[in-house]
């Protein structure tokens, strides 16, 4: 007889996981308390003089995702999907002339000592890298268990102590000499929270985000915009016979074998076998009612610190300092507020407290428009999205137009045609916790923290054999962005959750 495996969460882990059961055998239920699946991939509305312009309200691009998901999904053959050519191309606020950050390594050592005086070992620093992302996405593909151990042994001491264990300042002051690379190269640190670059395992950050495969660890865009990934794979676990209910939030998972929900002020009840969540840890450990997680996560450390600036504009930007080569209106860009990895630290720490609503860190801009574009839709209008850093947790975007109106000012300082911008909208870590349930507005559910990244980012009473065991039962599991690697849309947790139960299954004698 079928397993019966209820997936608890639509967003894209739990949508991912619910794919991977159910073509391995499982009689697959998927329930989301919301009225759309997505979790952090949707979108929102915006209407002026009777025009609707849709714009990503969550994640805006596509990168972390790995290719054999993508394909083994389904997903590969209904989206169109695409990355720019042109390098990043990256503003520090006090220089004049922005440095592109070439694939090529040559090239980008010539470019960052010509830019930004950078006279260390570049080369060095992107063999290692690439040797530390090929084991982490290796570890994905196999889905293995993370451990030290198995980083020692495919690295070796000294580099897994580096590039995994160690802190963000001294892998930077290891290969480089400027601060403008070591801030570049350390921004990633931060993204999920106020996480120190002092810290033991904040290394390990750096690789973890470029270790997505779909591009080659570069990002890109889906057409029509990122939500259709959600909606599409919603679409396809339905046509592999998946009950997906929406609007149903689940109320009690304590029962052992039996999950309650609500579903449009119905109260009902579903049997289950296996129990997978895709929330937030901090919700489902409520809802296991498990005395030990709820203790846990909630000490975990889970501030949200990021923010977004979405930009609205009636024709096509166009970006100062292009270079006139393909691409370089969907390029990705940054610009760069701080000029030292002390200023790094200060501007991160500096909203932890809600003392101070904003400092500016950085501000990562997403050219959504103009990926649409070169996937052949026109719009008619062209969003920018700005993820920018650092917003402190206590007022919503609505209640700094101020923080709107400096980051507005910030961005069309580098655009041609500022005139054409139509409207901005703010969203800070708040907002997010409002819209998307995000704990403390963090979009990895929890920080990617010491002791909560790694090896570490499980909930299971023994890891080593059942990594995403989810507290005391071995029926419940967890697979969303608060456990190993992280969040993002890429569904790696909600993937290695399933391939580890499917495999286990497989030695048990089912499925
Ligand atoms: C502003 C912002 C920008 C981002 N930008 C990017 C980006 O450009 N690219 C990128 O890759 N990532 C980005 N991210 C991160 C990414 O969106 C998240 O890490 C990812 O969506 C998390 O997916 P998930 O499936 O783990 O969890 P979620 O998307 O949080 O999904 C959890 C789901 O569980 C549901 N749920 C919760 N409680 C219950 C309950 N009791 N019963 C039933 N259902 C329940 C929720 O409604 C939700 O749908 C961004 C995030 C944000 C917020």
């Amino acid at each position: 007889m079928q397993e019966r495996a209820v997936v608890v969460g639509a967003g894209i882990n739990g949508l991912v996981a619910a794919n991977y059961l159910q073509r391995n055998g499982f009689a697959v239920t998927l329930l989301e308390r919301r009225s759309q699946v997505g979790g952090a991939c949707a979108f929102d509305s915006y209407y002026l003089d009777g025009q609707r312009y849709d714009y990503p309200s969550g994640a805006t691009v596509l990168g972390f995702m790995q290719d054999f998901v993508f394909e083994e999904t389904g997903l590969s053959k209904q989206l169109s999907v695409c990355a720019p050519k042109h390098p990043s191309v990256v503003w520090f606020e006090s220089k004049k002339e922005p440095c592109f950050i070439y694939d090529d390594g040559a090239e980008l050592r010539v470019e960052v000592k010509k830019k930004w005086g950078e006279n260390g070992d570049v080369l060095g620093y992107l063999s290692d890298f690439e040797k530390v992302r090929d084991f982490i996405i290796n570890g994905y593909r196999n889905a293995e268990v993370p451990t030290f151990q198995s980083a020692v042994e495919s690295l070796g001491e000294t580099t897994a102590s580096r590039w995994i264990s160690g802190s963000a300042r001294a892998l930077m002051d290891h290969y480089f000499t400027s601060e403008l690379m070591k801030v570049y190269c350390s921004i990633d640190v931060m993204e999920s929270g106020p996480v120190s670059i002092d810290s033991p395992y904040s290394a390990f950050t750096i690789p973890l985000m470029s270790s997505g495969s779909i591009f080659g660890g570069k990002w890109g865009f889906v057409k029509g915009g990122l939500w259709k990934l959600t909606e599409e794979l919603a679409e396809i676990n339905r046509a592999l016979g998946i009950e997906v209910i929406t609007s149903a939030r689940v109320l009690d998972a304590s029962g052992g074998d039996l999950v309650t929900f609500d579903q449009n002020g119905v109260v009902k009840t579903m049997p289950y076998d296996y129990l997978i969540f895709a929330t937030d840890p901090l919700s489902a450990a409520k809802l296991v009612k498990d005395e030990r997680l709820i203790d846990k996560t909630q000490t975990m450390k889970a501030q949200g610190t990021s923010g977004k600036l979405v930009m609205l504009f009636r024709k096509p930007v166009i970006w100062k300092d292009s270079t006139g080569q393909e691409d370089f209106d969907l390029s990705f860009k940054f610009v760069l507020a701080v000029d030292t990895m002390d200023e790094l630290e200060s501007s991160t720490q500096a909203v932890v407290d809600g003392e101070s609503d904003f400092q500016p860190g950085y501000f990562e801009l997403y050219c959504e428009g103009a990926g649409m574009r070169k996937l052949g839709l026109d719009r008619g209008y062209e969003s920018v999205s700005v993820f920018l850093k650092n917003l402190s947790f206590s007022k919503s975007g609505e209640q700094l137009p101020h923080v709107k109106q400096l980051v507005q000012t910030r961005i069309l300082s580098r655009i041609e045609n500022a005139e054409d911008l139509i409207d901005s909208i703010l969203l800070a870590p708040k907002d997010l916790k409002e819209r998307f349930f995000l704990p403390q507005g963090n979009i990895d559910h929890v920080e990617l923290a010491g002791g909560q990244t790694y090896f570490q980012r499980n909930y299971s009473p023994n890891p080593e054999s059942n990594f995403y065991q989810f507290g005391k039962s071995e029926n419940v599991r967890y697979c969303a962005a608060g456990s190993y690697p992280c969040g993002s849309i890429a569904g790696t947790p909600g993937y290695m959750s399933a391939a580890q139960l499917i495999r286990a299954r497989a030695r048990a004698g089912k499925g």
